[in-house]
């Protein structure tokens, strides 16, 4: 990727998903950030030494910063960012949309309901509720946030690249494709070594799996010889990489139906779908992939939810 002037820089994340990848754009005047980290002193650290490494001074060389999305592994840093070099940070709307409501305490609110209305335990939805505390400092939301339109062209490095919405992995989460050289800049839409988180939390795109679906299959018609991606090694084989991806959600949803028996709740099918200890953290993607694959399944008439009148939601065949 050094030839078409993009450079990884790799930022360690305190997850078992330990790192992400951001990069850095060489353009004939200056450059180009592309996802920025959490937004932690480990992350300040690995951006100087990067800046150090290809002798960037950042107050007048870094020229924008550009999110592929709003998860706090790609966005957390971005308001450092915004100060520390002075340059505009964008976004698409819809994830600038999601950005700034998201970590509202009234969010949180919503989620934990939402979680509660799906079978998640009191004592664990408190822990979740003191872990998120912990974690909003992870994220830091630059001062203001500039637009990139579907389709707009960008020049990021040698090449210019069109932007491709890609939904489902994350609301307005943003692919670059580059046609002459065949190179898509992937974010976290197609990765090559683990599948995507799909998640839903009840907020935004009701069938987030579906969304996602689709928007892979819009990349089936492109020719794309090299994928740079957030997670996870660099890849060529993106059309296999996509069928494998829709191959894996369709087996995943024959489990899913599978673990449904007589009624029961998200929280239920979740524990029986992931049958180990986990971490406050994976808890959270568990239940939101577990959710994912069942409103798609409600949506596809495969199963049924009902709601009680107090609140509780279960699900059967
Ligand atoms: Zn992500």
């Amino acid at each position: 990727m050094e030839k078409y002037g993009i450079y990884q820089v790799t930022i360690a994340l305190p997850f078992r998903l330990n790192h992400v990848h951001c990069y850095l754009a060489r353009q004939q005047k200056g450059w180009t950030i592309l996802d920025a980290g959490l937004n932690r002193p480990e992350t300040q650290k690995t951006w100087q030494e990067a800046f150090d490494r290809y002798s960037i001074n950042p107050q007048e060389e870094i020229n924008q910063v550009i999110l592929t999305h709003y998860h706090p592994d790609h966005l957390g840093f971005s308001g450092a960012l915004q100060t520390w070099t002075q340059a505009p940070v964008f976004m698409s709307k819809e994830g600038q949309y999601v950005a700034q409501t998201l970590w509202q305490p009234s969010s949180y609110e919503r989620l934990y309901q939402f979680f509660q209305n799906h079978g998640l335990p009191l004592p664990l939805l408190k822990q979740m509720s003191d872990y998120d505390k912990g974690f909003q400092s992870f994220i830091r939301l630059p001062e203001q946030f500039h637009t990139i339109e579907e389709g707009q062209k960008i020049q990021l490095g040698e090449l210019t690249y069109e932007a491709i919405l890609t939904g489902g992995h994350a609301e307005g989460h943003l692919c670059f494709y580059n046609e002459e050289e065949k190179v898509f800049l992937g974010g976290d839409h197609l990765l090559r070594r683990i599948t995507p988180n799909i998640s839903y939390y009840g907020h935004g795109e009701e069938n987030p799996l579906q969304v996602y679906m689709d928007s892979l299959q819009k990349l089936q018609t492109l020719d794309i010889s090299m994928v740079i991606p957030g997670h996870g090694p660099v890849f060529h084989d993106a059309q296999e990489r996509i069928l494998e991806i829709l191959h894996h959600h369709e087996e995943r949803l024959e489990i899913v139906l599978d673990h449904i028996k007589g009624e029961r709740t998200a929280y239920q099918i979740c524990q029986s779908l992931f049958n180990r200890e986990l971490t406050l953290h994976e808890q959270r993607f568990a239940m939101g992939e577990t959710l994912a694959h069942l409103y798609y399944l409600v949506e596809k008439g495969e199963i049924h939810k009902k709601a009680e009148a107090s609140g509780e939601i279960f699900f059967s065949r």
